[in-house]
């Protein structure tokens, strides 16, 4: 599996810059570009802002294509090859611990900063008063309008669809169709010959297939990163981000220990890596991914063929502990979440008993699992927080113009999450060989 994969990480070796080195590039220059044009220039009468858009979501649409077709396929293909024994039920399990003992980390990581440095209060006041309320608070509140703490729980009864071919054709519905392959996939190890093989080298196929598209669309990567990366860059600028600096500040500290301390901990101390820093140079290439799209779902992919060709994990795992990972394990959005809910209760002046505080950790928790793997999916999880704790909607507009690049941190967190959990479970699984070699030196195909 995936074999066909590996081309476009390796072909880009080959022909002289590494993939990630090409893509770090474009960033550059997106920022360079984006901070120049602005919204507004334009030459010989085309905006430039419309370029990078067309080129952004141009290469963005690729990436998505991708997403029901290759989380169908490998979760089909990895839960029917499990087999019997106990073996699905002892990988779930394994799986499930990883994801929650992660998510939980992270959050609590976040809560201890957030009551630390008390980003909410600027200068002995709460924030409102000092920065006020962003314009585009009514698009918000509308978007987000009437969201509660039965959401949480809605969250649980979608993940049963009520039609499948409904859910799979909605990017925010994974969790359905999550659901469905998983039970598509262990009945189909069930069945009787012929049917078994015939189905199971089917699906294989297509994942197969999958796999080579999403080496077409690579090689467009460095190109639609500029995009995306430069449209950011050209509407929000770094301006905007002064008055919510400590706030930003959190987020990005707490995402950075969890990155580079907690989730290292665990491969080093659980999976028994010697080499933690091995696992960050072989996700390079879905790290910057996930930074430009801001969507793991689109990175999965990217994130497959990394954590299986430059960390050595197999199959096996990859195909079943990664998509699941993508829509169900978010640690850096959970962390995001709780940092986000307590500022803003902070920035209304609202006291948060330790009860309270509880909760919201609770629901930063389970909302992370339903949020979907697409740009800003937290802003709904954040709204049925705030409704729970009891403040308005419109507090979200507080935060609004830091999210769009703390959603790139966050995404590139929950993705590489996503891999460690790989490479953990495949440990424990008494797998040999991952990351021994550093991941630079290792060739690809
Ligand atoms: N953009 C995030 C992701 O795809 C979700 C979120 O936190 O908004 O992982």
């Amino acid at each position: 599996m995936l074999r066909g994969g590996a081309g476009i990480l390796s072909g880009m070796k080959r022909r002289g810059l590494a993939l990630h080195w090409q893509i770090l590039i474009a960033l550059a220059l997106a920022v360079i570009a984006g901070r120049l044009s602005g919204t507004s220039g334009a030459t010989l009468g085309v905006r430039w802002y419309a370029v990078y858009d067309f080129l952004g979501t141009l290469f963005l649409n690729g990436l998505k294509m991708l997403i029901v077709p290759l989380i169908a396929s490998s979760i089909i293909v990895g839960v029917s090859g499990i087999g019997g024994e106990g073996g699905l039920g002892r990988l779930g399990l394994r799986t499930l611990v990883y994801y929650i003992v992660t998510s939980l980390l992270a959050v609590l990581t976040g809560l201890g900063l957030v009551n630390l440095v008390r980003p909410g209060i600027i200068g002995g006041q709460p924030a409102r008063n000092v920065i006020g309320l962003t314009g585009s608070v009514q698009a918000v509140a509308a978007h987000v309008h009437g969201r509660g703490m039965a959401d949480v729980v809605g969250i649980f009864l979608r993940m049963v669809p009520t039609n499948v071919v409904k859910a799979a054709s909605d990017n925010r519905a994974m969790l359905a169709a999550i659901f469905f392959s998983l039970l598509f996939g262990s009945f189909m190890a069930t069945i009787a010959e012929p049917g078994r093989s015939t189905l199971q080298a089917f699906w294989q196929g297509v994942l197969d297939v999958m796999m080579r598209i999403t080496d077409l669309v690579m090689r467009f990567a460095p190109i639609g990163v500029f995009g995306l990366v430069a449209k950011v860059m050209a509407s929000t600028g770094f301006g905007a981000f002064v008055p919510l600096a400590s706030f930003f500040a959190v987020v990005l500290a707490g995402l950075t220990i969890h990155m580079f301390v907690t989730l290292p901990a665990i491969l080093w101390a659980v999976a028994r890596i010697k080499h933690p820093w091995r696992q960050h140079r072989a996700m390079a290439p879905a790290l910057l991914m996930a930074f430009s799209t801001s969507s793991s779902s689109a990175t999965l992919p990217v994130t497959m063929e990394c954590t299986e060709k430059r960390a050595g994990v197999s199959p096996r795992v990859t195909s079943f502990v990664l998509p699941l990972g993508a829509t169900v394990n978010m640690d850096g959005t959970a962390l995001y979440e709780c940092v986000a809910a307590m500022f803003l209760a902070q920035a209304y002046g609202l006291h948060m008993s330790f009860g309270t505080q509880f909760s919201v950790v609770l629901m930063a928790l389970l909302t992370s699992i339903g949020v979907a793997g697409v740009p800003s999916a937290s802003l709904v999880a954040i709204a049925i927080i705030l409704s729970a704790v009891g403040l308005p909607l419109e507090a979200i507009g507080l935060i609004l113009v830091v999210d769009r690049l703390l959603d790139m941190a966050r995404t590139a967190v929950n993705v590489f999450s996503d891999s460690c959990g790989a490479v953990t479970v495949a440990r424990l699984e008494g797998e040999q060989g991952i990351l021994e070699e550093d991941p630079r030196t290792r060739e690809l195909s």
